[in-house]
């Protein structure tokens, strides 16, 4: 008998409830991956994210094919290429990890049935999120609408569990496979990918040492998280996003760390792990996160269509304002931007230059390798104060202060924007000379006063 293993945001072999459950049934093991470009509302990746994909499913097929297995790869409407995977492999299961997107639980639930009419027994894991969107909810039953109390009811209501071990080894048939380059998914020309390669190792090998390397460095992580210029932080994200490392496996390393890291700092980085929880909390239940305005009074809000010219200064990093333009170059060349930057950067587009959160969404869609359905809608939402649990619109980073507090001696400013180093006034170059560095293309004041009127003229809710 054969148990097939559909991967989707779970590209790892330790810790992945649905390869354990199908190592441990005895039946032979068929392992796939499917693009799906064609079911309809399920989003197309980004660029920086098909870059990613293509070679943590290299590094997955790796590791299967050390425990015995291939993965075969097929693309298509998800709909209709795991039947006929069933069909080709004679399986008598499938299992799955969940998902939690509207398009995609939609697409599961109609497998599911059509496979439990044929009597092929379906069964999904919980292995993405360490509580499910619909466990924790409030003492009225509803979804909570603010982080504190969510994250407080969710370390109340359980602790996370500890992880699985990879299977030992695995054995199935080998099915007619696509080959990975055909998909196409890394770039040609322009070959934009030289600074993604540089900077990270796709996979589950380069999740676990990145992980490795954070705990080396956790202690202080509360005050480093703040500052860009130093690697204060995990960069984790990509590596959860594809799902080459479990939350689970990141909770329980951080938490057992306790020789090298404080209390507070632990604390501190198991709650940036829950406003990931909480994200996808809120896409769960506001599937149309990443379009529709949490809180619908924004609907009315008077956002201008950017110029294209302004526009373009903003995603090439090129608006006058070196914190924005070293985290929009930073985001360009590396796949990925701090995150005290990315709402530096997303403040700017949406109040500075009133442009609609949306198009900065897409812009991050494409370009961050972390990009996210859940967070990054959410953190967008949150940006521009239309979100749950928001910043208060009126809260409008201003990009000059915030270089001069947390980048002071401009390590981050002059490592993404080298041109400033012959600048006489390194945060706001425009009072001295800077060569080859632009002008600004909004005034700091005039342009906070117009959102600032502008929001004024929004209906309270
Ligand atoms: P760490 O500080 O090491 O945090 C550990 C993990 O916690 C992260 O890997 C991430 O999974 C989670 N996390 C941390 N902060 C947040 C947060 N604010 N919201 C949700 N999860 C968080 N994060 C994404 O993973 N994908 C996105 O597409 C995304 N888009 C964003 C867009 C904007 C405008 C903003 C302001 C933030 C966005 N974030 C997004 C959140 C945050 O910036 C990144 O998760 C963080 O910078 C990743 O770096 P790290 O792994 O070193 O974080």
């Amino acid at each position: 008998a054969v148990t097939l293993v559909w991967f989707r945001d779970d590209l790892r072999i330790s810790d992945n409830p649905a390869l354990m459950a199908a190592a441990q049934s005895g039946d032979d093991v068929v392992a796939c991956y499917v693009l799906d470009e064609e079911t309809e509302g399920i989003r197309p990746l980004g660029g920086a994210s098909k870059w990613w994909l293509h070679h943590s499913l290299s590094a997955l097929a790796a590791s299967l094919g050390e425990l015995g297995i291939a993965l075969t790869l097929r693309r298509g409407a998800a709909g209709e290429v795991l039947p006929r995977l069933v069909d080709e492999s004679s399986a008598r299961a499938v299992v799955w990890n969940r998902r939690y997107g509207l398009a995609e639980r939609t697409v599961d639930a109609s497998l599911k049935a059509g496979f439990s009419e044929d009597g092929v027994e379906a069964t999904s894991y919980q292995a993405n999120l360490l509580y499910e969107p619909w466990e924790v909810a409030t003492g009225s039953k509803e979804p909570y609408k603010v982080f504190t109390p969510f994250w407080r009811a969710c370390l109340a209501f359980r602790t996370p569990r500890t992880p699985l071990p990879a299977p030992e080894s695995l054995q199935g048939p080998q099915l007619k496979s696509e080959n990975l380059d055909s998909w196409k998914l890394l770039p040609t020309t322009p070959d934009w990918a030289q600074g993604l390669r540089e900077a990270w190792t796709p996979g589950e090998g380069g999740a676990h040492e990145r992980l490795d390397d954070f705990l080396d460095s956790a202690a202080g992580y509360k005050a480093a998280r703040e500052r860009p210029g130093t690697e204060g932080t995990s960069r984790l994200s990509p590596h959860l996003r594809f799902g080459e490392i479990s939350p689970f496996e990141v909770w329980h390393a951080v938490q057992d760390n306790k020789d090298t890291s404080t209390a507070e700092d632990m604390r501190v980085f198991g709650a940036e792990l829950g406003w990931r929880e909480f994200s996808w909390q809120l896409l769960y239940f506001n599937p149309d996160l990443a379009t529709v305005n949490y809180r619908r009074e924004f609907d009315g809000f008077a956002s201008e269509d950017p110029t294209p010219a302004d526009l373009a200064a903003w995603q090439q990093g090129r608006t006058g304002y070196p914190l924005v333009d070293a985290g929009m170059r930073q985001l360009y060349g590396t796949g990925w931007m701090h995150n005290r930057v990315r709402m530096v950067t997303a403040s700017f587009l949406i109040k500075n230059l009133m442009v609609d959160w949306r198009v900065g969404e897409r812009w991050f869609w494409d370009c961050l390798v972390d990009a996210d359905a859940a967070s990054n809608a959410s953190n967008w939402q949150w940006v521009a104060g239309s979100g749950a649990d928001a910043s208060p619109y009126f809260r409008i980073f201003n990009p000059v202060l915030q270089s001069r507090k947390f980048d002071a001696e401009g390590k981050y400013l002059l490592r993404h924007v080298p041109e400033l180093a012959d600048a006489d006034n390194l945060h706001e170059p425009w009072k001295g000379s800077a060569p080859g560095y632009p002008d600004p293309i909004v005034d700091l004041k005039e342009s906070r006063e117009r959102a600032l009127s502008a929001y004024k003229e929004l209906p309270k809710g």
